[in-house]
Order: structure tokens, then C-alpha cells, then sequence
């Protein structure tokens, strides 16, 4: 299952250099504004523990239902050591790209790294308000949960760490404002053992792989990374993509292509969340 992984996660990886997803280029705010007063969101749903109590971990949705869905993720990275970067004007965000998804009323998940949310506070508020979107976590340091993944930084060796680094994250956007955060995990990279697994599992998170890779990373031919999502999208799929325009630039040219055919086949774009509570090992 690992090797599997870990040849699915070359796009999501591709180093520390993956950046992030954004909004539109509003001036960013560090201030929160008042709270919306809302109705108490219901629990999202997530999957049972697996076997020993571990992070249970999705990878797809039933593909046998009357309606056919396919829900598009995109991993915001921004690495712990990215800040400097950021300053000297490269984007890890992709203001274009939730702009089209909004314009061609996509729902989306988008799996946030804390250090993306803290640099792009107004960009991940946007995001996590929008009942368009869901916010889920991608870490906050974007650094690996196990040796050897596609030469990220590891995590300190700890389990303790591990599971600091997820709730870094989830602090991170309360933080900024995004109140209601799911309680999804994207491994960076992909990478986990039962150890990563075992480390999480006090967290309640699910662990959200997929089974189509867009390639999109440093991909720079979008008719490339729209032949490959659809030709991997069947009922049920989960498709990772990335939102930084510095890492991924061909991402929403790419979506603008995907996203007509696929409903042209009868697919219904849905977000993570739609696809684990239609599963049948729901907690
Ligand atoms: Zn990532």
C-alpha cells in the first residue's frame, strides 16, 4: 500500500516547493472579523478507526451509486521554511484558480497547510466561509510524517510532534478565521506508516489519500493534466491537484478543460465530505 502511495504522491510532492492555493488578491488582514452568527454546523462525517484504533484513511468514495461524483482536491503546501520566499514575491497561492472553481460553481476540498493560512489569512478565511469549499489539513509545516518521501523535511521523530504539527495547523485557521476546519488529514507528500497512523489517532482526524493524480506539479502542459485526471475519474474518485501558481501553473487551465467533459459524462462534483458520508464504515 506504501509503494502505492508513494508512486501516487509524486505530484503532490515534488520537494518543499509546492506552494499553495488561494482567492482573490485581497489585502490580507491579520485581524479576524466578527464572527458570522450561524447555525451550529452538524459533526462532518469521518470514517471508524482502523484496525488498533488507527487513523482510518480514505482513498475513494463507493463506485457503484445511481449518481456519479468525483470530488477535485487541491493541496495548498507551504512549507515551514517557505516564508522567505514568499517574501521576495513568489506566490503560493492561486487566486485564478478558486476563482474559475467558483465561476464554474465547482465544490472542492482544499487541503490547507497552516504556514499557507497564516500567509494568506484573508485568501484561507475566503475559502473556509465559502459553502463552496471545505478547509481540511494538510500539516502545518508541510514537512513528511516518515523518512524517504520525496526529499521533504522530516518530522522530528516523534510522535507527540506528529500529532503537534496537525493541531498547529487546525490553530492556525481558527486563527485567521476559518472556524470550522474538517476533520481531514492529508499526509505531505502522501507518506504515512502505522506509526504516522497511530500518532493521529487521538486527533479523531480521517486521513484523505486519493486514487487519481492529476500531475499537475510543475506541469506546464494543462491538456497533459486534463487527459490524465480524465482518464483515472470513475464514480467515486478522489483527484489531488495543487493551487500555487508558482509550482502548478497549469492547474486551472487545466480545470477549465476537466471540468465540462466530466459533467458531460454525468459526474456531480462533490467534496470530500459528500463522497466519506456516502461510505458505508462511517463513524
Ligand atoms: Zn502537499
Amino acid at each position: 500500500m506504501i509503494t502505492l502511495v508513494r508512486r501516487v504522491a509524486a505530484a503532490c510532492v515534488l520537494g518543499a516547493a509546492l506552494a499553495a492555493c488561494g482567492t482573490a488578491p485581497v489585502p490580507q488582514r491579520a485581524e479576524r472579523p466578527p464572527a458570522r452568527p450561524s447555525a451550529a454546523p452538524s459533526r462532518p462525517p469521518t470514517l471508524a478507526p482502523g484496525p488498533a484504533g488507527l487513523t482510518p484513511v480514505f482513498r475513494n468514495g463507493p463506485r457503484h451509486t445511481p449518481a456519479k461524483t468525483v470530488a477535485l482536491t487541491f493541496d495548498a503546501d507551504m512549507t515551514a521554511g517557505q516564508g522567505e520566499r514568499a517574501a521576495r514575491g513568489e506566490r503560493f497561492d492561486n487566486p485564478r484558480l478558486i476563482g474559475t472553481l467558483r465561476a464554474l460553481k465547482v465544490p472542492a476540498t482544499v487541503f490547507m497547510t497552516g504556514r499557507w493560512a497564516e500567509e494568506y489569512p484573508a485568501q484561507a478565511r475566503s475559502i473556509g466561509r465559502d459553502p463552496l469549499f471545505e478547509v481540511a489539513n494538510h500539516s502545518y509545516s508541510h514537512y513528511a510524517f516518515t523518512d524517504d518521501c520525496y526529499g521533504l523535511p522530516t518530522i522530528d521523530d516523534s510522535q507527540a510532534r506528529m500529532r503537534a504539527d496537525v493541531e498547529r495547523a487546525f490553530a492556525a485557521f481558527r486563527a485567521v478565521g476559518v472556524d470550522h476546519a474538517m476533520p481531514y488529514f492529508r499526509f505531505p507528500g502522501g507518506c504515512y506508516d502505522r506509526r504516522a497512523l497511530r500518532a493521529l489517532s487521538a486527533t479523531g482526524v480521517t486521513a484523505v489519500q486519493w486514487d487519481v493524480v492529476g500531475g499537475d506539479a510543475f506541469a506546464t502542459d494543462a491538456d497533459a493534466v486534463a487527459r490524465e485526471v480524465l482518464a483515472g475519474v470513475r464514480p467515486g474518485s478522489v483527484v489531488v491537484l495543487h493551487c500555487t501558481s508558482s509550482a502548478a501553473p497549469a492547474t486551472e487551465r487545466a480545470v477549465r478543460a476537466v471540468v465540462p467533459v466530466l459533467r458531460e459524462r454525468g459526474f456531480r462534483f462533490v467534496k470530500v465530505s459528500e463522497l466519506i458520508g456516502a461510505t458505508g464504515d462511517r463513524r
